[in-house]
């Protein structure tokens, strides 16, 4: 597939045309950015971490009966994708307290809920993305109050299989952002990435943080972790806890 015109540059990919009008490039970069693009920086190798990790991730829930975006990686940064009509909305699930939920309500970060929540923010840079109810999401047509429930149904359905994969690798799925989009047809995929910049992931064992909150909070050991998470990923020695910090 050829890598056609550079359509749009964001924080963290940049997204090309191909040939043929149905299929986009994605190519991860380093950049890491926080606090709405607050804070800036570079893990190095990240890019081709999350793209495998994406990749991996999406073809697990392709396995369980999700559809998404992905077709094809190409290499270590790009894979080929479904060119989608993003719904602009950051889908948020959660299992346990954590960032701006913990903030927002006062609460510690680390307690468990007895149900997963689920949370939409308005995927708008200029505002921030600010949190928004479903109704209001309606109202200003971001989506249809069909497309809302498919985005829920299959949200919930995305964290029952990703908890159950980390668990198997010791690893416990905290909270993580989903993005869909609608297909030519308007059917709804899962679309974007799922990788430690978009999930908090922490070790089941020790609590250690394996994701970007290392940059966000300037935690140190950033592309370690990256990499300690991708080999629990692989099953590799490189990701078997040393017990190292
Ligand atoms: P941001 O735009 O937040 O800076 P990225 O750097 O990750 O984020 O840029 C990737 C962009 O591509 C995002 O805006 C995302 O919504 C969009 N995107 C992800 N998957 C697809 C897809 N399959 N089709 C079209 N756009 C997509
Ligand atoms: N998240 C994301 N992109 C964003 C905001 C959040 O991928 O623009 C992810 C984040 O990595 C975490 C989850 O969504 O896994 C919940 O983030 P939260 O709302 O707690 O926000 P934060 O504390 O990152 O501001």
């Amino acid at each position: 597939m050829k890598k056609g015109e550079l359509l749009y540059e964001g924080k963290a990919k940049k997204v090309y045309a191909t040939d043929d009008p149905d299929l986009l490039i994605v190519s991860y970069k380093d950049d890491a950015t926080a606090f709405n693009g607050q804070k800036r920086g570079t893990i190095a190798g990240k890019g081709a971490i999350n793209n495998r990790m994406s990749n991996a991730l999406m073809r697990m829930l392709e396995g369980c009966g999700i559809p998404t975006h992905f077709v094809e990686e190409l290499n270590d940064r790009e894979t080929l994708v479904k060119k989608v009509r993003i719904v602009p909305l950051e889908v948020i699930v959660r299992n346990i307290s954590a960032g701006s939920f913990a903030a927002r309500y006062g609460v510690d970060e680390g307690i468990v809920f007895a149900e997963p929540t689920i949370e939409f923010s308005y995927k708008n840079d200029a505002l921030g993305d600010p949190l928004i109810n479903g109704c209001h999401a309606v109202a200003l047509g971001l989506a249809t109050r069909d497309e809302l429930e498919t985005i829920k149904v299959l949200s919930f359905r995305v964290n029952g299989a990703l908890r159950g994969f980390w668990s198997d690798r010791g690893v416990t799925l905290v909270d993580f952002k989903l993005e869909f989009g609608r297909l030519p047809g308007g059917s709804i995929v899962l679309a974007d990435e799922i990788s430690p910049d978009t999930c908090r992931l922490w070790d089941s064992a020790t609590g250690k943080k394996l994701d970007k909150d290392r940059f966000r909070r300037d935690l140190g050991g950033v592309e370690d972790a990256y990499r300690e998470i991708m080999g629990r990923l692989e099953g590799t020695a490189a990701g078997s806890d040393t017990g190292r910090d």
